[in-house]
């Protein structure tokens, strides 16, 4: 989302300035930092980048002058506080106000000192922003926004603010204009995508499985993809349309945090590991080959070992092909962060090293098992990997290298795995004739 978001600033900021990207600091006559709260580990990081930022400025000429801007939900949870840390900045926003950075910008150079914006504001950041000018093949696009589930960790009905669905045509229009400049692959965007409840023209609510089958038909769509979905707001056409809508990628990331009902019960996450569990036998007999990610917090206040060993058995039982792990991190202002029963840090990290290594080790069976599949690839790029090598993803979202020429970069080629590692695939390309 945040990706997506600075991508707008940038449209944003070109119409309305003539601005456009440099590749070092040093050129820039505005920085904005697009910022992350959503663990202490990442607004650490914020505070860091600052202090180096910094001192790039201070060798700036003098009569060079340079704005600095802090965006984000950093910028939406500190606010005016944030000039109090880092005083040389002079804008402060938030996620739901970046389509006032021209005005805002204006006011600034005009003389106006340390600015800040992070009222919600009760119109449509859409509204304001430009048409993308340009796509990559693989384009985002969000469709909901903020969250009203209030899981008792987590920070973002408070900084990306409550829930909220764009209409319906809106997201059409937006994807069909990102279509006709080359995308190829949408993804969905949503704190809580399958939350989704658009209306259209006619005022009909639509969901997101009827989202999914209306993007598909645009023209020029072959691949979509949704991310990030809460298992308590899943239903039964969100399964169907992984077996109905062939544009739909078998890729589904469905965090389940933990596998303990007593940790999901004090996280309020509304659902327990056996509804979780049914949801996940429905989409793998709708779609066999589907790819499967979550998120699991590790160290909730009050976990015990028992609890954490649920979430061992939970992960041999469901086999993820991909997943993220983190330590619970207290955040200012939820529930969580005053709950009794912390753990301890050397245990959590104990347990998150030991979650993490069974993580790596089914990933890189999960992927051993592809060995021998033909996977329809978007190709991205060269490869890290070096010489005559090119780099994609397959419809399941899986990493994979293969030797190719770069003009195939964009395009989608069939390519057959021949080899796994841990975090990736090796493939050789099919060619046309052959398939
Ligand atoms: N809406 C999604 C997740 C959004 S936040 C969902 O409900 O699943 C992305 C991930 O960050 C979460 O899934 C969770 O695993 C992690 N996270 C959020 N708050 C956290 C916290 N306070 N400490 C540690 N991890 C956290
Ligand atoms: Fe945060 Fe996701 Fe819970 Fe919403 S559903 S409060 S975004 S973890």
């Amino acid at each position: 989302m945040n990706a997506y978001d600075a991508g707008r600033m940038e449209d944003l900021l070109h119409g309305s300035h003539g601005l456009s990207p440099v590749e070092s600091p040093q050129e820039a006559d505005l920085i904005i930092l697009n910022t992350c709260h959503i663990r202490e580990k990442a607004e650490e990081k914020i505070f860091s980048e600052l202090g180096r930022l910094r001192k790039v400025l201070r060798q700036q000429a003098a009569d060079r002058r340079v704005v600095f801007a802090v965006g984000g939900c950093v910028g939406q949870a500190e606010g005016a506080a944030l000039f109090k840390r880092a005083p040389f900045v002079d804008l402060v926003f938030g996620p739901q106000n970046y389509h006032h950075l021209p005005q805002m910008l204006d006011r600034v150079l005009a003389g106006g000192r340390q600015l800040h914006d992070v009222e919600m504001p009760t119109e449509s950041k859409f509204d304001a922003l430009p048409q993308a000018s340009h796509s990559n093949r693989s384009a985002s696009v969000p469709v909901q926004e903020g969250c009203d589930r209030f899981c008792t960790y987590c920070v973002v009905p408070f900084t990306r603010g409550r829930e909220w669905s764009r209409p319906v045509e809106e997201i059409l229009s937006e994807v069909t204009n990102l279509a006709e400049k080359g995308a190829v692959e949408i993804e969905l965007l949503g704190q809580n995508v399958n939350a989704y409840q658009g209306r259209d023209q006619e005022g009909v609510e639509h969901d997101l499985a009827l989202l999914i089958r209306q993007t598909a038909l645009i023209p020029g769509i072959r691949r979509i993809r949704f991310v990030t979905s809460h298992p308590a707001d899943m239903h039964d056409d969100l399964v169907s349309v992984f077996a109905e809508v062939p544009e739909l990628n078998p890729y589904m990331h469905l965090p389940i945090q933990s596998g303990s009902n007593t940790i999901l019960a004090a996280m309020e996450r509304g659902h327990t590991v056996e509804e979780y569990l049914v949801w996940i036998e429905r989409l793998r007999s709708a779609c066999p080959h589907i790819s499967l990610a979550s998120d699991f917090i590790v160290g909730f206040p009050g976990e015990r070992e028992s609890d954490f060993q649920e979430t061992l058995n939970l992960l041999e039982q469901v086999r993820y092909d991909h997943a993220y792990s983190f330590l619970f991190s207290p955040r200012p202002g939820t529930l969580a962060a005053e709950m009794e029963g912390a753990v301890p840090r050397e245990v959590g990290e104990a347990r998150l090293a030991r979650l993490q290594e069974r993580i790596n080790a089914i990933q890189w069976e999960q992927n051993l098992a592809q060995v021998g599949r033909v996977e329809s690839v978007l190709v991205e790029g060269p490869s890290k990997k070096g010489q005559g090598m090119m780099a994609g993803r397959t419809a399941g979202f899986r990493r994979i290298n293969f030797p190719a020429s770069p003009e195939s970069a964009g395009s989608l080629i069939d390519v057959q795995v021949t080899e796994a590692r841990p975090n990736s695939l090796i493939g050789r390309v099919i060619p046309v004739n052959a398939v």
